[in-house]
C-alpha cells in the first residue's frame, strides 16, 4: 500500500536525511503530500520537482516569485507565508516528519497531531515550549508519536512501554560538543565558526550550537520528561564523545538496556519511517572492535550551566521551559551574528528565566496556544533586552 507522507523542515538536515531513505525506497511505497522549506527556495523547488508533492509551503516571501515561475508547469500547488507553513502540517498524510528548527514548528507540527496519524518528532522545541498542550494534543487525536532525536529514540527502543512501574531511570547520552575539554577563559572567547564545528555529528546551525553549550542536552532533558512522562530527577545526562550508546533505560532490578549504533541520524529516522517495522538504512555497520573503548564522563554545569537551567525550568513548570526555550533561540540567533559571546548564551537564558519565571503573571502550566506563543513572545522581548545591556 502506498504510504502518504508530509516532510515539515524538508530543505534541513533532518529533511535531507529524510528524503535521502525515501529516494531508496521503492517509488510505489510512498507518495509525498507536503513539503515545507523557511527561505531556501531554490531547494524547495528542487525536492518539488523531484517529488511532485501535492503542497509546496514556503515561510518566508522572499523567493515566492521564482518559485512560482520556476514551477509554472507542475502540477503542485505553492503557499507562501507562516499560515502556509501549517497548512503543509495540516494536509492529510499518514506520516508527518516534523524537523522544522525551534518554536517556529509548533503550529505547524501540531496542524499535523490533530489529524491523529503518525508523528515523526525530530522538532523537539515543540515539547520544550509547549510540553503540556502538545502531550495533551496527541491523546486527544490519538495520533502515534514516534521521537527522532537519537537519545529519545534509543529509549523509545528500550524502554518497556507497559510496565513503567519497572523503570528506574532513564540515561540520556551527550557527546560533550566540541568545547568538551576547553577550559572556561577559552570558552568565553570561542567564535561561531568554531562552535559550528561538531565532532561527531553534521547537523543544523542552531543545534550544532545547542550542542557546544550543551544546552542541546538540557532541551533534550525536557523533551524527554513529556515523551516519556518521567520527572527530571528520574532523568541522568553522561557525557559519551564517541556517540555510539545513543541512550538507556535502568530498570529496579539493575538491568541497563542501551540502543548502540554509528552516530548517524538515518538510523532513528528509518525506525520512524519503518515503524513497527524495520526498514534498511545505508548506516556504517557498527564495529565495536575498531572503536576499541567507549568513554564516560559527568557533564561540569560550571562550563556548560545550560543543563542545570534546564532542570530548573524543569521544576518550576511549563511556562519556565517556554522560556528557557525563547530566550535561548534568542540569544543562539545573536551569537550567530557576533553580537554576543560563546558564555553569553547561558547567561541571556539564566537572565530571562530569572526575570520571568516567577512573578510575571504568566500561569505555570500553558495549556493553550495563546498561552504558549504570549509567553514566547514575552521571553523574546526580554532575552533580547538583557542582551542589549550586555553593551
Ligand atoms: P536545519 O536548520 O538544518 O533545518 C531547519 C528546517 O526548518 C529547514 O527546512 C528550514 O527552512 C526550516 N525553517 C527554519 N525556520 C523556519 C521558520 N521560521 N518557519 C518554517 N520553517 C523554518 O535544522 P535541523 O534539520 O538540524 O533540525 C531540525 C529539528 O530537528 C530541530 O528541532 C533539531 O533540534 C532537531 N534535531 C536535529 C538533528 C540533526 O541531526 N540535524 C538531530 C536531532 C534533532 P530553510 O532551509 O528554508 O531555512
Ligand atoms: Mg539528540
Amino acid at each position: 500500500m502506498t504510504r502518504t507522507i508530509s516532510v515539515l523542515g524538508a530543505t534541513g538536515s533532518i529533511g535531507d536525511h529524510t528524503l535521502d531513505l525515501l529516494r531508496r525506497s521503492p517509488k510505489d511505497d510512498f507518495k509525498i503530500i507536503a513539503l515545507s522549506a523557511y527561505s531556501n527556495s531554490q531547494k524547495l523547488i528542487e525536492l518539488a520537482k523531484e517529488f511532485r508533492p501535492e503542497y509546496i509551503a514556503l515561510g518566508h516571501n522572499k523567493g515566492a516569485d521564482i518559485l512560482r515561475s520556476e514551477l509554472s508547469g507542475l502540477d503542485v500547488e505553492i503557499g507562501i507565508g507562516r499560515e502556509a507553513v501549517i497548512e503543509a502540517g495540516a494536509r492529510a498524510a499518514d506520516f508527518t516528519m516534523c524537523a522544522i528548527i525551534g518554536a517556529a514548528g509548533l503550529e505547524p507540527s501540531l496542524a499535523a497531531v490533530k489529524r491523529g496519524k503518525t508523528i515523526a518528532l525530530a522538532n523537539k522545541e515543540c515539547l520544550v515550549c509547549a510540553g503540556d498542550l502538545f502531550m495533551s494534543e496527541i491523546a486527544k487525536s490519538g495520533a502515534t508519536l514516534l521521537p527522532v532525536d537519537s537519545e529519545h529514540n534509543a529509549i523509545f527502543q528500550v524502554l518497556e512501554h507497559d510496565k513503567p512501574e519497572g523503570m528506574e531511570k532513564l540515561i540520556l547520552t551527550a557527546s560533550g560538543g566540541p568545547f568538551r575539554e576547553t577550559p572556561i577563559e577559552k570558552l568565553r572567547l570561542m567564535t561561531p565558526q568554531q562552535a559550528l564545528n561538531h565532532p561527531v555529528w553534521n547537523m543544523g546551525d542552531k543545534i550544532t550550537i545547542d550542542s557546544a553549550t550543551l544546552i542541546n542536552k538540557g532541551l533534550e532533558l525536557i523533551e524527554a520528561c513529556y515523551l516519556f512522562d518521567c520527572p527530571e530527577d528520574k532523568i541522568d545526562v553522561v557525557v559519551h564523545p564517541q556517540s555510539i550508546i545513543h541512550s538507556m533505560v535502568e530498570y529496579i532490578d539493575g538491568s541497563v538496556l542501551a540502543q548502540m549504533g554509528s552516530p548517524d541520524m538515518r538510523t532513528p529516522i528509518a525506525y520512524a519511517l519503518g515503524y513497527p517495522n524495520r526498514m534498511n538504512a545505508p548506516v556504517k555497520p557498527l564495529k565495536l572492535s575498531e572503536i576499541g573503548n567507549l568513554s564516560f564522563f559527568e557533564p561540569d554545569i560550571i562550563r556548560f550551566p545550560g543543563l542545570r537551567l534546564a532542570r530548573e525550568a524543569m521544576q518550576i513548570g511549563g511556562h519556565a521551559t517556554n522560556i528557557f526555550n525563547a530566550s535561548n533561540e534568542v540569544a543562539v540567533a545573536a551569537f550567530l551574528s557576533n553580537k554576543i559571546g560563546f558564555m553569553d548564551i547561558p547567561a541571556i537564558v539564566e537572565k530571562t528565566l530569572d526575570s520571568l519565571s516567577s512573578g510575571s503573571g504568566l500561569s505555570t502550566s500553558l495549556t493553550s496556544l495563546s498561552d504558549v506563543l504570549s509567553c514566547d513572545e514575552m521571553a523574546r522581548i526580554t532575552a533580547n533586552e538583557h542582551i542589549l545591556t550586555l553593551k
